[in-house]
């Protein structure tokens, strides 16, 4: 299958962490005629809020939703962790609330030469919004924002079942324990979530090959878990590099992890990544159609082969990666009597990272190095494709026509396993249309955003509050 298309597709996922502030003055940049929308993202792009300064750019965003006649309650404000809610009704009402979750920090700009725009400047040309945070996740809050503040007269002359909040956390490009994290720990029964709208997903052009033009939806309802693991060195045994004894800290780190990077793993055949074969390969033409449409069954034939490629493999298989090696520091003549190795280690949804852990246990027991667990993200269900799944694909189909949406695994984490480790069902999708240049721009250089998928991404999130705010479903 074309895997080249089906990554770009997934770069979404990429997470990265943290790096300093550097400021920059707002208002110095004149902007020519663009939608009100636009001009505010370029706006909130210029306050830069790499991953522990949030706080500015956080403030920001809460003074537009003060303005905008939202009700904003400060969960924390802290530098680093300046999180808040913006709702359609004050929190206090106790209604159920459809949460909309965006993240307020970006990741560093990387190589400041390589952007074709300042990537702090926010500059609007060539019909997109350029910078940090454009896409990854400003733009993607902007449509939130801009889409639930149209209902504030509405809401206010009619009395809506639900509540509309956008959620604007820090600390995603972390580990999100600052952000999400901290407000599901504390905060939940206050905000009283029945379902979250967060990141993930998008819509993508070029993910068909028999229809590059098709726009494809992937909205993500579970992501694999992390688990970090710590490979250290127990033994002490070193000495001269000319005279090497049989075990030696190094040594035994090394095997180890030679074990362990090649332990065999069976592909796990999850119905949710079957069903999102099965439905691009609906759109697909001869033997493609017929590979992917038919997977489950021919994956004993064409199984090897296409574990082989790097998304697939990570879709099916609970993955191990060796993130990093060292030792303890000395002359070139002299063993090292200390080593360490890191594994980043993803798990699917339902496998036991304690199972797993021991597995690797047996695997390494000859050597003489211990395993120690350094972070783990909570288990989190997969959400079901239930009524707030269809609200969204409906809404989608408002907007777009009738184009393909389907539900989908993430390889990688974001914030809406907070919400799905406490039974609150999570969707991930940026609701515009995006095409693999857009995609390999997020924790890029020149990230940005269409003019267009702001728009769209509003009209979006429109249709779905308008279709939500009708209805309240049975399970409140
Ligand atoms: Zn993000």
């Amino acid at each position: 299958m074309d895997i080249a298309s089906f990554r770009y597709y997934f770069l979404v996922f990429l997470v990265l962490s943290g790096y300093p502030l550097f400021g920059q003055d707002l208002e110095e940049r004149p902007i020519p005629d663009h939608s009100a929308e636009a001009v505010f993202l370029s706006h909130y792009i210029q306050i830069p809020s790499i991953t522990g300064k949030e706080k500015p750019a956080g403030e920001f965003l809460a003074n537009a939703c003060r303005e905008n006649g939202l009700h904003v309650r400060l969960f924390s404000g802290e530098t680093n962790s300046y999180n808040f809610a913006a709702s359609l009704y004050p929190l206090e009402t106790g209604k159920p609330n459809i949460v909309f979750l965006t993240h307020i920090d970006v990741v560093p700009e990387g190589d400041i030469d390589l952007w074709t725009y300042p990537p702090f400047a926010g500059v609007i040309a060539d019909g997109h919004i350029w910078g940090r945070g454009a896409f990854d996740n400003k733009g993607h809050g902007v449509m939130q924002l801009f889409a639930i503040a149209s209902f504030v007269e509405e809401a206010a002359m009619r009395e809506f079942q639900y509540n509309f909040t956008l959620l604007a956390v820090s600390n995603e490009e972390d580990d999100g324990l600052l952000g999400a994290g901290l407000v599901a720990e504390h905060f939940l029964l206050e905000l009283n979530p029945v379902v979250v709208y967060g990141e993930g997903g998008i819509g993508c052009t070029e993910i068909v090959s028999a229809a590059p033009e098709l726009i494809m939806f992937g909205v993500e309802v579970a992501q694999k878990r992390a688990l970090w693991l710590k490979m250290e060195t127990s033994g002490t045994n070193f000495g001269h590099g000319s005279v090497p004894s049989h075990e030696y800290p190094a040594k035994e780190l090394a095997l180890a992890t030679n074990v362990i990077l090649n332990m065999k793993s069976k592909p796990v055949m999850t119905p949710l990544v079957l069903n999102m074969l099965k439905e691009m390969g609906y759109y697909e033409k001869g033997i493609r159609k017929f590979a992917l449409k038919n997977y489950r069954f021919l994956s004993p034939v064409i199984g090897k082969k296409v574990c082989q490629e790097e998304l697939v493999n990570s879709l099916l298989n609970n993955t191990i990666t060796l993130t990093g090696v060292g030792s303890s520091s000395g002359a070139f003549n002299q063993m090292s009597n200390s080593a360490w190795a890191t594994f980043d280690v993803r798990l699917l949804p339902g496998a036991s990272s304690e199972e797993f852990l021991r597995i690797l246990q047996i695997s390494i027991k000859e050597y003489d190095v211990e395993l120690i667990v350094i972070k783990e993200t909570p288990h989190s269900p997969v959400s079901d494709t239930g009524p707030y799944y269809h609200a969204l694909q409906q809404a989608i189909h408002e907007i777009f026509g009738h184009v393909p949406v389907t539900p989908m695994l993430m390889p990688a984490t974001n914030d809406n396993l907070f919400f799905r480790a406490k039974g609150i069902p999570a969707y991930g999708l940026v609701p515009a249309a995006f095409d693999p240049e857009h995609v390999k721009s997020i924790h890029n250089v020149n990230e940005r955003i269409p003019l267009a998928a702001l728009d769209q991404g509003i009209a979006v999130y429109q249709a779905l509050i308008r279709t939500l705010s009708a209805s309240l479903f049975a399970d409140d």
